[in-house]
């Protein structure tokens, strides 16, 4: 397809290595995102990080904004981070049995998050939110759950469900092989839509054992909800006796310590953690109150397990990684250059009449095509307006800037990225915006 823009890069050393991935994984990936389905060309095969910078197979070097989809903070092998890990991989990988390096990444972690007293450790987050899920239902002795259309939480099957057609509908399975059974005990509504949850807790009243929200939604666009709805959030759960559980595996510990609660002020009642807290190792976390997680075995009867939960290499990594968070001025300096980047494109943007807004959070930042002021909910993106993210996608990547494989997606800015990088990223960002409009 001619674009019009710049010629492309060389993608024949990911094409080779994509078309042997196919005989080995379902479309040639480990999960589908990653087969560039929404975008232009081959899925490009990467062979190293380091920094804010990582190559393909082709020796294609990229500024990379999708960084692991948002885990590497620090961005690519920092080298606080490897030598921890280095240093305990020494001592073996894995035992089954309790180290004290989990001991010292809970404490890392609670003595500096107030909303959580006892935590567990998982292998990812859909582990966590799972996990969680399931002692909401198990302490309330309930069996509804509430979500939002918009919302990703994982890919377990309680979760794995989309709004039907009506205000307050229960969910339809997203995926084939989640029985419909299940999708009955999942409630679907709009996002920031008080009077959606109004009607919830009205209709299925003394059923619901928790409302699940991701912090700030951002796996699908970057949703950005009203304060006061969070606030009548957290109130209409009071009210009904429902647990209300924040899915931090996006923002937790990305824009700040506290992630999207202390960004809000709310105090949810259960918590789930992934990405950050792994340093870039498999790692995911739910936690509550020692009163709500007395209910987990064996202490209580909510049964979760795992070989690798709690796995030291993991753990190692993520003590690296947030001792180096918990550096004075580390949040504020990172989000002042996200800002920064993000409101120049929108002045780029805005002086030349393009239709684009750039939505942030902290460093969080989503690139728009539309004239709205604000996407709230999910009914509030165009489908349309993917086909101007595919032709942005394929024209940094000419650039050499690396954005996650699709337009619903959000992208990050780590420590590691520098103004030079920002500066050469927003040029690349302005010229090929330059082609699509
Ligand atoms: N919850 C949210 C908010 C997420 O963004 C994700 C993954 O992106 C998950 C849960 C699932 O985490 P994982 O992919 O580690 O299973």
């Amino acid at each position: 397809v001619n674009t019009g823009g710049k010629p492309d890069i060389s993608r024949e050393k990911s094409a080779e290595l994509y078309e042997k991935a196919k005989n080995y994984f379902p479309g040639g990936v480990n999960s589908p995102v990653r087969a560039f389905k929404s975008v232009y060309g081959t899925p490009l095969f990467i062979q190293k990080g380091d920094g804010c910078y990582v190559w393909d197979a082709d020796g294609n070097q990229f500024i990379d904004f999708c960084a692991s989809w948002g885990p590497l903070i620090l961005g690519h092998n920092n080298a606080k981070v490897r030598e921890k890990v280095t240093e305990v991989m020494q001592n073996g990988m894995s035992f089954g049995a309790p180290t004290a390096l989990e001991n010292e990444l809970a404490e890392l972690i609670i003595k500096n998050n107030k909303f959580v007293e006892k935590i567990r450790f998982t292998s990812s987050g859909t582990e966590a939110v799972m996990s969680a899920i399931r002692l909401a239902r198990g302490y309330t002795g309930r069996d509804k759950i509430i979500k939002f259309e918009g919302c990703y939480h994982g890919h377990s099957d309680s979760l794995l469900v989309k709004a039907g057609s009506g205000l307050v509908t229960f969910g339809e399975t997203s995926s084939a092989g989640v029985p419909k059974s299940f999708a009955q005990e999942t409630i679907v509504i709009p996002l920031n839509d008080t009077e959606a949850l109004t009607k919830a807790f009205e209709q299925f009243k003394d059923e619901v054992a928790a409302v699940i929200i991701e912090g700030i939604p951002a796996n699908n666009g970057l949703l950005m909800q009203d304060p006061e709805y969070i606030q009548f959030l957290q109130n209409i759960c009071k009210e009904h006796k429902a647990l209300l559980i924040f899915d931090e595996v996006i923002t937790g510990f990305r824009l700040g310590f506290e992630g999207a609660a202390g960004h809000y002020g709310v105090k949810p009642d259960i918590v789930t953690y992934g990405k950050i807290i792994g340093g870039g190792l498999p790692v995911g976390m739910y936690g509550a109150s020692a009163e709500i997680m007395s209910h987990i075995s064996p202490d209580g009867g909510v049964y979760q397990a795992g070989t690798l939960s709690g796995n030291p290499v993991a753990m190692a990594a993520g003590i690296a990684q947030l001792t180096e968070l918990l550096r004075s001025g580390f949040y504020k300096d990172l989000n002042n250059k996200a800002s920064e980047f993000a409101e120049s494109i929108q002045r780029f943007a805005t002086a030349r009449n393009y239709k684009l807004k750039v939505f942030y959070v902290g460093s969080i930042f989503w690139l728009a095509f539309t004239d709205k002021g604000k996407i709230q909910t999910a009914e509030d993106i165009d489908p349309a307006s993917m086909e101007k993210f595919k032709i942005m996608h394929r024209e940094l990547l000419n650039r050499g800037i690396y954005l996650g494989p699709s337009g619903y997606e959000v992208g990050f800015i780590s420590a590691a990225h520098t103004k030079i990088e920002l500066e050469k990223a927003k040029r690349a960002i302005f010229d090929s915006l330059d082609v699509v409009f």
